[in-house]
């Protein structure tokens, strides 16, 4: 018989394994079937049930109990600056190539297809969101990659491949490759002016750079992009780690960092010794080229912020589910249904705008000079909006689930020191903030994409249209200045994904998101739902009962 002392007795709720993660969650697959489409939800279904698997998820717990190693000799006494993973930080990275994570979506030809890899995303990344840092630097280094067409016929390939291999070797010999890129310095991480690595000119076209690298994360990756200081001034550079005779190519790791998450991913600090690279794009234009990259790491944070709300909202659930207190089981009762259908309709929100926006970036990239005008400001827009909403939802999630959601076996412990993570790196909150309003007063056609996507919805409900003439209002009325940009970014993103509720969600869902973040009640606290939100419903919505 099963006793008190084997923690499945009385009112312990059993662990939330099993199934298919992809089907139970009805607004990401709504999402994929709206700006993907049908062909896309048997490869989705196919990660969801992986992931919903005990073995899987203990990976994740696996992979951050036993962090990176540095390595800095092999055997042979040979300097080999490398990181040492467990092997189910492997294990799920070979999942993620076979699952096409990387860049597989790039070569794919059917519409849909960066939307549908962004759906993956969000699954994987609630088993384990320290392998979505390779994951996602890889995805986004197409487009850098496509600035040299000799660099991409070697190295697309290998981004592309659905196989995994961590073989230290050189690029030409790998079956499939990691990329990664080092930018900041410690003088400067928003302010890449503050670059000092220098670059040499060999005289063979190519570059020896020296220099210090204050974060590189995914430091086992096969390459980066790197920015450095030439004679025209800052530029970007593909630096292979190995040489073509699989040497270390001047990259040397002083020291893995010790970080509050993202615990089974080696960020470093790095010297480079006259490391040879290649220059990619422009002498002297290197921010423009490093944001060729920037663009899909930023892209997938917002997925990665995405995926710690689901995570939370679905174990939350969950919990209340199977928990009573005061004699009645807590998803019934007033102030809980309340608590977890305001985490429901934050990730309504917040996945609605990141599927769309791997849309408009999927047609921006096929040359669609509209959806290019709208990625540009939707980016910063929902980078800064989701991302700042993560780590208090993170929070409130954990508290559902009482001592437990405290505890490192719960799974939302690790994700609340997951969540800032994302809102950090590719460009804190101040900067997305800021970026909105350069991208609104330097890049003509972007105010009217905007207003054009918030057109779609007019007359779906009154809190909407008054806050699309708001952003409308604020627009005429000339670009914001920087100290109410938080204010203005918040609007608009909140704004959007309302937007796309009321065209796609059901009405008890986006009039209480437009109640909630639109009208007078947005206190920026979880639960405040006015009586009149069919809270019961969102939940149930949320995580359907028989799943
Ligand atoms: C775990 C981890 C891994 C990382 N991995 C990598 C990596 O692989 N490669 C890489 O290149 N970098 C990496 N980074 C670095 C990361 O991108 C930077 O930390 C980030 O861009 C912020 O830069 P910074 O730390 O220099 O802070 P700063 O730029 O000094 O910013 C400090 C604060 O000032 C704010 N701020 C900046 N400018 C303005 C302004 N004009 N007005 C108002 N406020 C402003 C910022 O929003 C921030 O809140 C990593 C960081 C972390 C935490």
């Amino acid at each position: 018989m099963v006793g008190e002392r084997d923690g499945l007795a009385g009112n312990v709720p059993p662990a939330r394994t099993g199934g298919d993660i992809f089907r139970s969650d009805m607004a990401l697959t709504e999402a994929v079937w709206r700006e993907a489409g049908s062909w896309a939800m048997e490869d989705c279904s196919a990660l969801g049930v992986t992931c919903g698997q005990p073995e899987t998820i203990e990976l994740g717990f696996a992979a951050n109990e036993n962090p990176p190693v540095h390595v800095v000799y092999d055997r042979g006494g040979r300097r080999v600056d490398a990181a040492e993973f467990h092997p189910s930080w492997h294990s799920l990275l070979d999942i993620a190539a076979w699952h096409g994570l990387m860049g597989r979506s790039w070569a794919e030809k059917q519409q849909g297809a960066h939307a549908a890899r962004a759906a993956r995303f969000i699954l994987l990344a609630q088993v384990e969101a320290g392998v979505m840092c390779p994951i996602a630097m890889t995805y986004a280094s197409v487009p850098a990659l496509r600035m040299d067409p000799t660099l991409a016929e070697v190295w697309e390939p290998l981004v592309a491949s659905v196989e995994y291999d961590p073989r230290p070797l050189p690029g030409k010999q790998k079956r499939g490759a990691l990329i990664g890129m080092a930018m900041t310095e410690r003088a400067g991480g928003s302010d890449l002016s503050q670059c000092a690595t220098v670059a040499t000119p060999v005289g063979d076209g190519r570059y020896e750079l020296t220099g210090t690298k204050w974060f590189v994360s995914a430091v086992a990756s096969d390459a980066f992009f790197v920015l450095a200081r030439s004679p025209a001034g800052l530029s970007c550079f593909f630096v292979p780690r190995l040489d073509e005779d699989g040497r270390t190519n001047g990259f040397r790791v002083d020291r893995l960092k010790d970080k509050l998450g993202n615990r089974s991913n080696a960020t470093a600090e790095v010297e480079l010794e006259r490391a040879v690279g290649t220059l990619v794009g422009q002498e002297g234009h290197g921010v423009r080229a490093v944001m060729a990259m920037v663009a899909g790491t930023r892209h997938d944070c917002i997925l990665g912020s995405a995926a710690v709300m689901r995570l939370g909202v679905a174990e939350a659930v969950h919990f209340a589910r199977h928990r009573n207190a005061f004699g009645q089981a807590l998803v019934d009762q007033g102030a809980m249904t309340g608590v977890l259908a305001d985490l429901a309709l934050e990730y309504e929100g917040a996945v609605a705008g990141a599927l769309r926006l791997s849309r408009a970036m999927e047609e921006a990239a096929a040359g669609n000079a509209e959806a290019a005008a709208f990625r540009r400001i939707a980016a910063p827009v929902l980078k800064y909006w989701i991302c700042k909403r993560t780590p208090a939802h993170a929070a409130e999630a954990l508290e559902c689930l009482g001592g437990q959601g405290y505890m490192e076996d719960s799974r939302l412990a690790r994700a609340y020191r997951e969540a800032p993570l994302m809102s950090i790196w590719e460009g804190s909150g101040n900067v997305q903030a800021l970026d909105v309003l350069r991208a609104l007063h330097q890049e003509s056609g972007v105010a009217d994409a905007l207003l054009g996507e918030l057109q779609h919805a007019r007359g779906g409900n009154r809190l909407l249209d008054a806050a699309a003439s708001e952003v409308t209002g604020g627009l005429a009325a000339g670009i914001p200045d920087e100290a109410q940009a938080r204010h203005f970014a918040g609007l608009v993103a909140r704004t959007l994904c309302a937007s796309l509720l009321v065209r796609s969600a059901p009405t008890s869902v986006s009039d209480a998101y437009c109640e909630t973040r639109l009208g007078p009640r947005l206190s920026g606290a979880y639960g405040e739902l006015p009586s009149k939100v069919e809270a019961a419903s969102i939940v149930e919505r949320a995580l359907p009962e028989s799943h």
